[in-house]
């Protein structure tokens, strides 16, 4: 954790001390395991703010910390701290907050530092990998179990609560995001949550979902037709199908991230769906399910070694119904490895 911190602050002018106040950032840095702390961190400090509920806990995770109580009050605590600026998490801090903070900084220049601060979580090392691996693997065996649970006649939320359930069960401490399990013409909802919708016979059945395993996030998505697809249900996911192979298998290290999303969407875009692919390809996934970089057109970005994407192309017809194909890569010493492992070929339950 401390090697990440000087990363961090070789990146920032030695007139700047960091405030960290969000929930990521401060697990990234310290290894504390609750959103109600704060890091200042400045050239000779390394300094955890909580209060008394949490001081035993920062003690023991956060290694290399003075844990300070807050009740000491801010005024005293940026006293300490002789840098006359703080970068902070403009994204992570509430109105209120900033200005309680801001009168008690002595004057010092608050810098909007977001960007610097999360920079250094594009790259994993390869233990942070291995962490978002076991949590898809959680998600992979929460796939294969669900496959035998789905009929016509449940519902979209049993569908999802089964899902999590097992993934509870199976070592995940809490779920990456609200699971999506959309059935019918409600799967041309690209994020359409579990609903009491009943699934009926011949519905494509769309799940997105993903869980947390020691502080980091799985991610995918796999489309099935309850029943016999039909014609265009075939061809809608032969198309999304043909289109994640060929990002998956054309992503490279060192690749324009424009790039990767262009693969995909030409091919949807041949097969006449160019509309209906209303996304970007795909989102970085680590300690928050949507990091940077991203697959998407508008990217700068290019793929580097430890980074770690998802590459979900979809295809939403609205009255009729979608397709959504996603898994997870990272980049490890220079090779494309893929995260998930359950099948892709169309799945008739
Ligand atoms: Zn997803
Ligand atoms: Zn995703």
């Amino acid at each position: 954790m401390l090697s990440r911190i000087d990363r961090l602050l070789e990146g920032i002018e030695d007139s700047c001390a960091v405030l960290i106040s969000g929930y990521p950032n401060i697990f990234y840095y310290s290894g504390f395991t609750s959103e109600d702390a704060y890091l200042l961190l400045s050239k000779d400090r390394r300094l955890i703010i909580t209060d008394s509920r949490y001081t035993i806990q920062a003690k023991e995770q956060a290694v290399g910390f003075d844990v300070v109580d807050i009740s000491r009050g801010w005024g005293a605590i940026f006293g300490g701290i002789s840098e006359t600026s703080l970068c902070f998490e403009e994204e992570k801090m509430t109105v209120a907050e900033y200005s309680k903070l801001k009168s008690a900084a002595h004057g010092k220049e608050f810098v909007k530092g977001q960007d610097v601060i999360d920079a250094p979580r594009r790259v994993k090392d390869k233990e942070e990998i291995r962490l978002i691996s076991e949590a898809e693997k959680i998600g992979d065996e929460a796939f294969s179990h669900v496959l035998e649970f789905v009929r016509p006649g449940i519902t979209e939320l049993e569908v999802a609560l089964e899902l999590e359930t097992y993934m509870k069960k199976n070592g995940a401490s809490g779920l990456s995001f609200e699971t999506i399990a959309a059935s019918g013409v409600r799967s041309a909802m690209p994020h359409g949550a579990a609903s009491e919708k009943v699934i009926e016979k011949g519905d494509f059945l769309t799940l997105d979902f993903g869980c947390v395993y020691k502080g980091y996030c799985s991610d995918m998505t796999r489309t099935v037709v309850v029943g016999r697809a039909d014609e265009r249900q075939r061809e809608i996911y032969g198309t999304v199908l043909k289109a994640q192979q060929a990002a998956i298998d054309g992503i490279y290290d060192g690749i324009a991230c424009a790039e990767a999303d262009a693969i995909a969407r030409r091919i949807i875009s041949d097969a006449g769906y160019g509309e209906n692919f209303g996304h970007s390809l795909g989102h970085s996934v680590g300690i928050e399910i949507h990091e940077r970089p991203n697959f998407s057109p508008k990217s700068k970005d290019t793929l580097e070694n430890g980074n770690v994407l998802s590459v979900e192309p979809g295809i939403y017809i609205d009255g009729f119904g979608g397709v959504r194909i996603e898994d997870l890569i990272a980049v490890s010493d220079g090779e494309i490895i893929d995260l998930t492992h359950s099948p892709k070929e169309l799945i008739e339950l």
